[in-house]
């Protein structure tokens, strides 16, 4: 396929995102302006993160920080002009804190306070060797299943690791972020997420953002409040079988 008929594909299939999420925040009586796209490039080349780019996306993500850390790269060499901004969203160890720090603009998926020490003292390492700018906007995960293999924190617990990530110098605590539970009503499950969420928001009020809905339930969490989609397979297509 030439860039130019991939760049068409994508196109169409942003169009036809753009178009489901005004209409889920029609349906919710929410302004379109309430709701960030994030474009998830996982297991895609770095050569569609840049057409996206080009088509005016400019919030993109990754879950894996060896795949992730190279391709921002890439994206710099192919569109120097672009600045896309890039989400971490996949489950993190501790000991990538230091490489993460120096692609990510913000990292959803923090879900303990042992990793958002690590991270904490990462940025600080970074931006001493004048590896980023700044501070890291941070997103507490959630756990709508308890599952403890798919990430996130217990709901019960997640009020305490925000008050934690809030009180470290380099994080800078921006809301919540969870995946839906398997097989289960998403709806349920992201009313309960929104509950928590405001919640969280009492106590912190800088903590706007509810990153909710993947490719196949962005309507009922924009419904229940989400701030930002997390869109992969409707943009870029299937990803392998093998692929995470
Ligand atoms: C892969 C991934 C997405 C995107 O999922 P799609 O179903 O392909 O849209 C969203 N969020 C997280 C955390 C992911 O890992």
């Amino acid at each position: 396929m030439s860039d130019e008929q991939r760049r068409d594909g994508i196109a169409q299939a942003l169009q036809a995102v753009e178009a489901r999420i005004a209409k889920a925040c029609a349906a919710a009586g929410r302004p379109r302006s309430e709701v960030r796209l994030i474009a998830v490039t996982k297991t895609f080349p770095a050569v569609d993160a840049a057409l996206l780019t080009d088509l005016g996306q400019t919030d993109l993500a990754e879950n894996r920080d060896q795949e992730a850390g190279p391709k921002a790269e890439e994206v710099r060499r192919l569109r120097p002009g672009a600045s896309p901004r890039w989400h971490m969203v996949g489950r993190l160890q501790r000991n990538k804190a230091r490489s993460v720090v120096r692609w990510a603009d913000e990292v959803q998926s923090v879900d303990s306070v042992r990793l958002a020490d690590a991270l904490a003292k990462a940025v600080r390492a970074a931006v001493e060797a004048g590896e980023r700018p700044g501070p890291l906007d941070v997103l507490v995960q959630a756990s709508l299943d308890d599952d403890p293999s798919r990430g996130g924190c217990p709901l019960t617990q997640l009020g305490e690791l925000a008050d934690h990530v809030a009180g470290l110098e380099g994080l800078r605590l921006r809301g919540v972020m969870a995946v839906a539970p398997l097989g289960a009503d998403p709806a349920e499950a992201f009313a309960r997420l929104a509950g928590a969420a405001s919640g969280l928001r009492r106590d912190h009020p800088g903590a706007v953002e509810l990153s909710a809905g993947m490719s196949g339930d962005l309507e009922p969490a924009i419904a229940h409040g989400s701030t930002c989609v997390r869109v992969g397979t409707a943009l870029l297509g299937a990803r392998g079988l093998a692929s995470p």
